[in-house]
């Protein structure tokens, strides 16, 4: 039987690399997907691999009325959720020395208060027995240069999923965080001024990972599935790494 099958879930940037993956594997497992990002284009061809089963609604998880805006819709159109991934998440990289303040307010406002507003919105169309999975980062246990704001985000994520478990336990609300190593997404472009730069940033994350190389979408979309079934009815306030070793020996 399917792990999700009428489940309804939300995934935050699920336009692009782990987000969509993750969107097509719940609805693989029999849930309907909405998925969310800013890109229009992106995500109707996100909603054209995926099939009927998703639907996009264009938001940023920075505005609040976007958020709103997409609750009352799968309010009018499904009455509830039951599962949210609050994936979307940008990198935003500046050594400390060149940090402005305009990049490190917009790294926070889409990575922290854009998980934390997507979730605390979520709440009253939240069924009871539901799961809420957070995307972390294996960059919360290293010092990779350059990721001051952005490292510093996804540990006030992880923070999120301890205080938020205890919140939420009368609805038995289960919330985890999944903390990737380097996956093979459009995410290593977006860092990089050039496709040389980004074939250099790939093979120099894939040098440092035990298992040797990177990782790809569906593995975290596998781990996502996991965190959102029954499988996991036990498991609340974990941070699951799922990083080919980086943080546990790396
Ligand atoms: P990606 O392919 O660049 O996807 C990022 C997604 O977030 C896109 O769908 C993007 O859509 C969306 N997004 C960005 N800003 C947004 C905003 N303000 N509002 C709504 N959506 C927004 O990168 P990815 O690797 O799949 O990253 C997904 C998550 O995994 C991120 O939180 C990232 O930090 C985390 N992560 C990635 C890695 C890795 O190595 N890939 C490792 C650890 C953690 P639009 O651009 O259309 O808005």
């Amino acid at each position: 039987m399917s792990k999700l099958q009428g489940k309804v879930a939300v995934v935050t940037g699920g336009n692009s690399g782990i987000g969509l993956a993750i969107a097509k594997r719940f609805v693989a497992e029999g849930a309907f997907v909405y998925i969310t990002g800013r890109r229009q284009s992106e995500l109707d061809n996100a909603v054209a691999s995926i099939g009927s089963q998703a639907k996009a609604v264009q938001g940023d998880v920075a505005n609040l009325d976007d958020i709103d805006r997409l609750y009352a819709k799968i309010r009018d159109e499904k009455g509830g959720i039951d599962i949210i991934v609050a994936n979307a998440g940008i990198v935003g990289p500046q050594p400390l020395e060149e940090t402005t303040a305009e990049t490190f307010d917009k790294v926070f406002a889409v990575n922290v208060r854009g998980v934390l507003f997507t979730v605390k919105q979520a709440l009253p169309l939240m069924n009871d027995r539901g799961a809420v999975i957070v995307i972390s980062s294996m960059a919360t246990a290293k010092g990779i240069p350059g990721y001051s704001a952005y490292s510093a985000t996804k540990a006030a994520v992880r923070s999120f999923v301890r205080t938020w478990t205890a919140e939420l336990k009368s609805r038995h609300i289960r919330v985890n965080a999944i903390s990737p190593g380097p996956i093979d997404t459009p995410i290593m472009d977006s860092q990089a001024p050039n496709p040389e730069a980004a074939d250099k940033l790939r093979t120099s994350f894939a040098a440092a990972v035990p298992l040797g190389r990177l990782g790809q979408p569906d593995e975290i979309a596998a781990a996502a599935l996991f965190l959102a079934s029954d499988e996991a009815s036990y498991v609340a306030g974990v941070d699951l790494p799922v990083d080919g070793g980086v943080t546990a020996i790396g």
